[in-house]
């Protein structure tokens, strides 16, 4: 059998950190979701509206034209490939291109289109002939500025002498430059800094404030206070808008506290279920074991696309190896990858260039394969209690309700982590069958 093992960095056997979960950063999992999104998200929900003035008529839009934009924003919309506003965005833009204009607070999970919305509120605001900075938009990092921007600069294709300068560390602006460009993106620190030391904005011209990903933003030290510190600059008519992906309790004060009278908009996500997933187990004894069971299944059933989960980037490593040794097809992704990387390594599993996708749960969440038919768990997920984790458990296996094929589920189990495995069972009250690897005809 030939062994064409590519470079895969098995150094880390050694390090003393590979036995951790690979920690969840949140600013890189939403940078992430940005760079492997490709369409909306949908959801079966109804935009809930809470108007500071709830006497005052609620309108809704089904397409762009009624929005009255600027005829090279349009362009720009339908260059882009959108045909109609999404759910979030019928609700919200009419009171985000409002006169006078409105205060708002939108939740909603990423890919809802949050981020179309506010670049076309701060466009249709901004005016080309002005040159200094007329709408100002905190990112929590350099990176996710950038993308920011860079649907800026699709949308604002047709939108000559509009222009997009980033306020983030790095860019460095000579002394004396005063800065012409009508939007400013960046982080809070270096927009603090423009402000008030360098005093390369004018706070008092902004007309339109965006907040992006607020959970994100006060998961960071000191961010919060800046952002506050800015916003208490800007002059009372200026629009101010947050975004966020999830509403905790903490985003919300922190919303209430930047956003004067606020209108505010919500979109619930869809439910993750178990109800259209078959889940077994196979007790094995080690990880030899493991994965023997994991070959009968593989050479039993006709598998389209698998993603297996491991617990630590030990096992995943190990298994990788394993598996391109017996000839898979397979690809590693896991949490000391760079985004980009990750990103490029979804993408080609989307794409089908991969059959098997091994992974730690760093990358549970967001990555949303259709065409994935079995989810293997090669370890079980624990938590630091080394109680079963039911919510990583959801998330890799867990469909929508609505868009969810039928799906299959695999435990590799030891049988003294059986316990765990049957309280799993137990707190989502749904059945999880034992299979002999031996024989897999059960499988339907
Ligand atoms: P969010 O900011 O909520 O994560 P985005 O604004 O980035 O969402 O939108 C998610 C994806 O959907 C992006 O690829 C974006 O180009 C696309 N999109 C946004 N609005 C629309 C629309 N009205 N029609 C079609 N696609 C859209």
């Amino acid at each position: 059998k030939s062994t064409t093992v590519p470079n895969i960095d098995t150094s880390l056997d050694n390090a003393e950190d590979d036995d951790e979960d690979d920690v969840v950063d949140l600013a890189a999992n939403s940078l992430l979701n940005k760079l492997i999104r490709q369409s909306l998200i949908e959801s079966s929900h109804r935009v809930e509206v809470l108007q500071k003035d709830p006497s005052s008529p609620l309108y809704s839009v089904k397409t762009f034209e009624e929005l009255r934009l600027k005829e090279e924003l349009l362009k720009g919309i339908y260059a882009m490939g959108f045909n109609r506003p999404s759910k979030i965005q019928e609700m919200a833009l009419p009171m985000m291109l409002a006169h006078p204009p409105q205060n708002l607070i939108a939740q909603s999970q990423s890919g809802t289109g949050k981020t179309a919305a506010f670049v076309l509120a701060m466009l249709s605001r901004v005016n080309a002939l002005e040159l200094f900075p007329q709408c100002l938009c905190l990112a929590p990092t350099y990176e996710l500025a950038l993308q920011t921007g860079r649907v800026v600069e699709r949308m604002g294709k047709f939108c000559v002498d509009v222009e997009v300068m980033y306020a983030i560390r790095g860019n460095r602006i000579p002394r004396g430059t005063e800065v012409t460009k009508q939007i400013v993106i960046g982080t809070p620190g270096t927009v603090l800094d423009w402000c008030f030391k360098r005093k390369l904005i004018d706070l008092t011209k902004i007309r339109v404030f965006v907040l992006d990903e607020a959970d994100v933003m006060i998961d960071t030290q000191g961010f919060s206070d800046q952002s506050i510190r800015i916003q208490r600059a800007l002059p009372s008519e200026c629009q101010m808008l947050l975004f966020s992906a999830t509403f905790e309790d903490s985003v919300w004060q922190f919303a209430e506290r930047i956003i004067p009278d606020p209108n505010v908009i919500k979109l619930r996500k869809e439910e993750l279920t178990l109800n259209n997933i078959r889940q077994y187990y196979v007790l094995c004894e080690n990880r030899t074991d493991k994965y023997q069971a994991l070959c009968n299944i593989y050479g039993s059933i006709t598998i389209g696309q698998a993603i297996i989960f491991c617990q630590t980037r030990r096992n995943a490593k190990w298994l990788t190896v394993e598996m391109m040794q017996d000839g898979h097809q397979v690809s590693l992704l896991s949490g000391e990858l760079t985004v980009e990387q990750r990103a490029s390594i979804i993408q080609r599993f989307r794409d089908g260039k991969e059959k098997v996708l091994i992974t730690t749960n760093v990358c549970a969440r967001g990555i949303d394969v259709k065409q994935v038919t079995i989810v293997v768990n090669f370890d079980l997920p624990i938590n630091q209690a080394e109680e079963p984790d039911y919510e990583t458990y959801l998330h890799r296996i867990g469909r929508t309700g609505r868009f969810g094929k039928k799906g299959l589920a695999f435990n590799m189990i030891e049988v003294e982590k059986l316990p765990l495995l049957m309280k799993i069972q137990d707190h989502f009250n749904s059945s999880i069958k034992q299979l002999d690897p031996e024989d897999m005809d059960e499988i339907e």
